[in-house]
């Protein structure tokens, strides 16, 4: 044993005692809208397969297409040898989607927002950031190395606040995340890109929770019309569109730029194929299905109204992704037990995820619920309330 092993285990003890341990659950199928978990069947209503796409046969069909075109890799960096044909189709698709010029694809969300970040900014960048912005887009500006300024919460007075204070630096970048992903409401995107067109910033939205989703599934930029202020339209196609990865919507000069400067572009492998041709038979689907996001949509408009009619504490959330804060870390495993225990999965979400002393479930809903299973979940909530919130 050495002092690593010993602060391993003391850590790991405090986490522990602090209900803060985190472990992984073994689910025994894909993410469908039941899985199985030890043998048992349970609503998913923790993931972030926001229409329950990813397992349609188009999808599905359109990866399998490019495994056989292409085969299992892309064998290296894009800059490299990694780079074939399906990619210019999808950032082609992409820039369809979301309206700009070009698109540029990454791994993952998390790589994503730490390559965008750290290419763009240095010492001489000051960045405003929503004090909620995803772990992704914090890692991305302490790496950077810029001057990191937190503005309230969706707090578009506080950022103008700070955006004066701050006018004199030579370079500046604005980013949100579009949808909270713990707290499932909505930047106020027409006065916060009013402000950085006013003070002539550079701005990155970052779109995760909204695409496939708001907007017919092209997100909120879309939705308002904003793409000619936003520099930056940041998604994956991880959530909504039930695949794996995500893009950069931008204009050719900033993708060449990342495609020079993004050490998480750069140095890594590409995207496999089969990920690719997924992300692309996504694209088509969404697009040919508006119905599915629309669906999604007054799902979660009738869930949040029945929940702050029975005086759930939901925040303000204003999408699919629903917290029911509970505030207590121990609370909140039971809440999740209990719903487990009526084969209901949902996220119990802890900090440091959330800040100390607003643990809460997190429900994030889907397209594909019918009525009999929103009553279920509606009924079932109601009993959680009375066995566990009322003491
Ligand atoms: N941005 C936001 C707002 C997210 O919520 C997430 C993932 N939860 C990411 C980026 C990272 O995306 P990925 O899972 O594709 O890495």
């Amino acid at each position: 044993m050495n002092s690593i092993h010993d602060k391993i285990s003391s850590e790991l003890n405090l986490i522990k005692q602090q209900h803060l341990f985190r472990d992984i659950p073994d689910i025994e199928c894909g993410m469908e809208k039941y899985v199985q978990i030890k043998g048992q069947n349970f609503l998913n209503l923790a993931s972030n397969n926001y229409l329950g796409i990813s397992n349609e046969r188009f999808i599905v069909k359109s990866s399998i297409k490019a495994v056989e075109k292409y085969g299992t890799s892309s064998g290296a960096s894009r800059i490299v040898s990694g780079n074939f044909k399906l990619y210019d189709e999808l950032e082609n698709e992409i820039a369809k989607f979301k309206n700009t010029e070009t698109g540029l694809i990454f791994n993952t969300g998390y790589t994503a927002n730490i390559g965008i970040v750290s290419a763009l900014a240095n010492k001489n960048t000051v960045i405003f950031s929503d004090k909620l912005n995803h772990a992704s887009i914090i890692d991305g500006i302490v790496l950077s190395r810029a001057k990191h300024i937190r503005y309230n919460h969706n707090d578009t007075e506080h950022l103008e606040y700070c955006v004066k204070k701050y006018k004199d630096y030579p370079e500046k970048i604005l980013i949100s995340d579009s949808i909270f992903s713990m707290d499932g409401d909505i930047a106020k995107l027409e006065k916060t890109a009013e402000i950085a067109k006013k003070h002539n910033i550079f701005t990155i939205i970052d779109e995760a929770h909204a695409t496939g989703v708001f907007g017919n599934g092209r997100g909120l930029i879309h939705e308002k019309s904003l793409e000619n202020i936003i520099d930056i339209q940041m998604g994956t196609f991880s959530k909504g569109l039930g695949s794996f990865g995500a893009y950069a919507a931008c204009s050719k000069d900033v993708k060449n730029f990342l495609v020079n400067k993004a050490r998480s572009f750069i140095f890594t492998t590409s995207l496999p194929p089969a990920v690719v041709g997924a992300n692309l038979g996504a694209l088509k689907f969404v697009q040919n299905h508006p119905e599915i996001p629309a669906k999604l949509i007054k799902i979660s408009e009738d869930f949040r109204l029945f929940l702050t009619e029975n005086k759930f504490d939901i925040q303000n959330s204003q999408s699919q992704i629903i917290p029911v804060i509970l505030k207590d870390n121990e609370k909140t495993l039971k809440a999740k037990e209990f719903l487990l225990s009526k084969n209901i999965l949902v996220g119990a979400i802890r900090p440091p995820t959330v800040p100390v002393n607003t643990a809460r479930l997190r429900i994030s809903l889907r397209a594909d619920l019918n009525d009999k299973e929103i009553e279920y979940v509606k009924n079932t909530l109601m009993e959680l309330k009375k066995e566990i919130l009322t003491d």
